[in-house]
């Protein structure tokens, strides 16, 4: 077999609109640090896009989430109901806070955190659920919302790999991130858009973004320079990477068209084959396709290992889905999480990167089937 020696990236951004004449006029005027323009035009910006009354700019989406529960009062003698397949910023932002991250096994359909799991573990000390939007893939909102009205919880949307994916409530389709009482999103260099690094917290609750503001501010009093009130944070994103952020979040339809296209063409190309399965969502979400995610299992003939470690050999990257949080040494548990270890030891995420065209894809599933 032909050797391709090009490598083909999991995820690569596409910074070729305005970021680079945006980032040098912020650099031009000197204002580099967290004051600036470009903060106040992006947070802005990403509000309108998501739908929300209000955005946040925050370092990174794991300082999103952080600022998102301390705001909740989330906080000792608490519990956070967390999906246990995720990426380990979920419940170290709930541990931070003093809190118990209460895992969560998964929906064997879409992935996300599994319902009737998550109400059988609701307990007088459950205070929040964290709905994360695994591989841009909606979480059922509309149960979710539902359930906390019943239990008195709060929501936080964690949609650092899902902006821009919708979820239909009632009759409306509404943005993720913007369905909870605040949603967190990241801009980490791998993600839907990026900053380098960044995040942003989202919600249409006045008094919860301005107790976020304060806190990502070091808890300073916005009336008097050098009073806190309050121990707070310093979780500012700088307007050096509010201004790439403007950029990307300028051009982020045609990003997402470009990850949908991607997905496309490996469907086109996978669908069918024994073996390979995807995800299952009902119609009232639309996902965002942040990484091409599939399942192998038999009758495909290698096992997932297997097969990642051949295409590594035909320069095609690949990632296998997160390790499940009760297999992380901090949270090691005595339950049992049968979905989440079956779709962590199965699941692989193929090249998704911007630039990837739609001979690269064909030649990856070539691939994947010889
Ligand atoms: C990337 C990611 C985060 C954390 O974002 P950073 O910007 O890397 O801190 C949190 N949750 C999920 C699900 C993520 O994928």
């Amino acid at each position: 077999m032909k050797i391709n020696k090009k490598i083909f990236p999991v995820a690569r951004p596409d910074l070729t609109g305005k970021e680079k004449y945006y980032l040098n006029e912020a650099f031009a005027s000197s204002w580099i640090s967290s004051k600036g323009e470009y903060i106040d035009k992006f947070e802005i910006a990403f509000a309108k896009f998501i739908g929300c009354h209000y955005a946040l700019s925050t370092s990174n989406g794991t300082t999103a989430l952080h600022l998102a529960l301390v705001a909740l009062g989330i906080g000792k003698d608490q519990e956070v109901l967390v999906p246990d397949l995720t990426f380990i910023a979920c419940p170290n932002s709930v541990f931070y806070t003093g809190a118990r991250p209460v895992l969560i096994d998964t929906d064997k359909k879409n992935w996300n955190i599994n319902l009737e799991d998550l109400e059988k573990k609701i307990s007088k000390k459950t205070t929040a659920i964290m709905a994360v939007h695994l591989y841009g893939i909606p979480c059922d909102m509309e149960s979710i919302m539902i359930l906390s009205q019943k239990y008195k919880l709060k929501v936080i949307e964690d949609a650092a790999e899902a902006h821009g994916s919708e979820v239909k409530i009632g009759k409306i389709w509404k943005k993720t991130g913007s369905i909870g009482h605040v949603g967190c999103f990241s801009f980490f260099g791998n993600k839907i858009i990026t900053t380098g690094e960044g995040g942003m917290v989202t919600t249409n609750d006045q008094a919860l973004f301005e107790r976020m503001k304060i806190l990502r501010d070091h808890g300073q009093d916005p009336d008097r320079r050098y009073c806190h009130p309050v121990i707070g944070f310093n979780y500012r994103m700088t307007n050096l990477a509010a201004a790439i952020g403007l950029g990307q979040l300028e051009r982020i339809q045609k990003l997402i068209n470009a990850k949908k296209e991607i997905a496309r063409h490996y469907l086109s190309c996978l669908k069918g084959i024994p073996g390979i399965t995807f995800p299952e969502f009902a119609g009232n979400v639309k996902p965002v396709n942040w990484l091409f995610s599939v399942i192998i299992d038999k009758p495909f003939k290698l096992n997932r290992n297997q097969l990642m470690e051949k295409l590594q050999k035909n320069g095609i990257e690949t990632r296998p889905f997160f390790v499940p949080v009760h297999r992380q040494p901090p949270y090691y548990n005595r339950q049992t999480f049968p979905n989440a270890d079956y779709f962590a030891d199965h699941g692989i995420n193929l090249p998704s990167g911007y630039f990837l065209e739609k001979n690269d894809i064909k030649y990856i599933c070539q691939s994947i089937l010889d």
